[in-house]
């Protein structure tokens, strides 16, 4: 049976709970334990792929295609594991179930609460069967959230159920200082961990984030505080790079207040994944500046799968990354004149397109590596159909109807197998040999997650093959463009797909390495 971290949050929101929960999933990993994640989020939305990206970031696609926050992204990238729509849970989908189930007479007439309804269906969630040692699961919210309650309240009960050794309590709160007495306060943590005590909750171990190391004395007052050991309570401070926080926890042994927890045998563990991240970090290396061209800059996070995957490429291939974030809308040749190579993001709607059209044709012409991610991919066609086919109506009919629409929404495709009206999640991609994308890859068959509407139009196969485009990579039925690439070019290369979703801080992604090393060598 596997054992269950949670990882709640108090004080404020946004203290990196989706991390902290990564770099303890990872430091289990690195102990030789099997780790899977799980996150709640205790909010009415059904599932976060309607919530808006301006408020949450950029929105994550699993390979079963469910639409969730940035955290799985963490998750996955951090652990390197794959996760499907039950590691993404929300109240709106909890009481959506029960309710359903009512409608339909489940209950038997019963009269139906929040326990043990609500509840029972929380921790079914929680504990669905998974090949795992160990279950980091994350509480979204705060405590003290009204909604939260409930998740609070099954977690509890959950503890009850399988026993207190198999079930962990970590909480997340903030330590702030004050610049006038030059002091760290220890309060709002105090009354956050009696917070959660007052769900029934009691916290074997706090992580305070802080701006400074916290000393013994504060421990141990917080500790006194709290009903723990000074040794416990864990100083998170901050760091200038996500992947450093796996070790801080180490030196401060958070394993092996794990392990005293669970009765785990206390071992050593490997930490070189994270060593060699380190020393990527702090090596003197050249620099590769890219540039991105894109419209979503001011939403924080909108990128950070892409960010994530050009870092990780940067480690892979040596060499530090400078990202150029440069506005599509505002788009002039002068903005990429002294990149090493550009970037052409995912996208919807029509603001922006023009610059980005105008992007890949600057790298077709003067021969700079090119990587087109999903509308990155379309716009390439539509510039390579205007500018060197003479087809000067080209366009995307997301964009306009008074085009040659060289980009279109296919009629055989099963709206219902699409998730409504996106294609959603991991789809086979089959590569065609002798091309640029075999070399990428290394394979003549991979998978790649998808999010898109619009597809590129198969029949332009032939006519722009003539003149150095060719489709590298198809859908195995042969109906849809998965990748294309330019023949007469050291770098020039768009999917369908976002692989950046795939991309790992421990061995990059193909496509990324690929694009940064032309990057490089340009
Ligand atoms: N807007 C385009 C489509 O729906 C591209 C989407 C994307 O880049 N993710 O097909």
């Amino acid at each position: 049976m596997a054992k269950y971290i949670f990882i709640t949050g108090g004080v404020v929101s946004s203290l990196g709970k989706g991390v902290a929960a990564a770099s303890c999933g990872a430091l289990l990993q690195s102990h030789g334990y099997k780790v899977h994640a799980r996150k709640l989020d205790p909010y009415l939305n059904i599932d976060p792929g309607t919530m808006s990206p301006f408020q949450h970031g950029e929105v994550y696609v699993t390979d079963d295609g469910y639409e969730t926050d940035l955290d799985l992204g963490y998750y996955e990238r951090f652990l390197g594991i794959k996760l499907s729509r039950n590691d993404s849970v929300s109240g709106g989908r909890i009481y959506w179930d029960v309710l359903s189930a009512e409608r339909r007479g489940d209950y038997l007439g019963k009269t139906v609460q929040m326990i043990p309804h609500v509840s029972d269906k929380i921790k079914e969630y929680i504990t669905r069967p998974v090949d795992a040692d160990f279950v980091i699961c994350e509480i979204g919210g705060t405590v003290g959230d009204i909604e939260g309650k409930i998740f609070l309240e099954s977690i509890r009960q959950l503890a009850n159920d399988i026993g207190r050794r198999n079930v962990m309590f970590i909480h997340l709160t903030l330590a702030p200082y004050l610049e006038k007495s030059g002091e760290l306060k220890t309060k709002p943590t105090q009354m956050s961990a009696r917070n959660l005590l007052e769900n029934g909750i009691q916290a074997d171990m706090l992580i305070v984030r802080t701006p400074r190391e916290l000393e013994e004395e504060e421990r141990k007052k917080i500790g006194m505080f709290c009903n723990l050991p000074s040794e416990n309570i864990i100083s998170g401070i901050d760091v200038d790079n996500i992947y450093k926080i796996p070790m801080a926890y180490k030196v401060q042994n958070v394993f092996d207040i794990i392990a005293n927890h669970f009765g785990l045998k206390k071992t050593d563990g490997d930490m070189h994944r994270f060593h060699k991240i380190e020393k990527y970090l702090s090596d003197k290396l050249p620099t590769v500046k890219i540039g991105m061209v894109g419209k979503y800059f001011d939403v924080p996070d909108a990128y950070k799968s892409l960010n994530e995957a050009l870092f990780h490429a940067g480690i892979q291939n040596n060499v530090h990354i400078n990202i150029k974030k440069i506005d599509s809308e505002k788009f002039s040749e002068d903005a990429v004149r002294d990149v090493d190579a550009i970037l052409v993001p995912g996208g919807f709607g029509t603001r922006g397109i023009d610059g980005k059209i105008a992007a890949a044709k600057y790298a077709r012409e003067n021969k700079i590596p090119y990587m087109g991610i999903c509308l990155g991919m379309q716009v390439a066609v539509i510039e390579f159909m205007r500018n060197v086919m003479g087809v000067k109506n080209a366009d995307s009919s997301e964009f306009t109807d008074d085009c040659t629409p060289v980009i279109y929404i296919m009629s055989d495709h099963d709206a219902a197998d699409m998730g409504g009206t996106l294609r959603l999640g991991s789809y086979p991609c089959v590569i065609k040999s002798g091309t640029l994308a075999e070399k990428v890859y290394s394979a003549d068959l991979i998978n790649e997650r998808h999010r898109h509407r619009y597809e590129m139009d198969m029949n332009l196969e032939s006519q722009i093959a003539k003149h150095g485009m060719i489709i590298s990579g198809k859908s195995p039925d042969g109906k849809l463009p998965e990748i294309i690439e330019l023949k007469d070019h050291p770098f020039f290369m768009a999917g369908q797909f976002h692989p950046e979703f795939q991309s790992s801080p421990y061995n990059g992604h193909p496509f990324f390495n690929a694009f940064v090393a032309a990057a490089l060598k340009k």
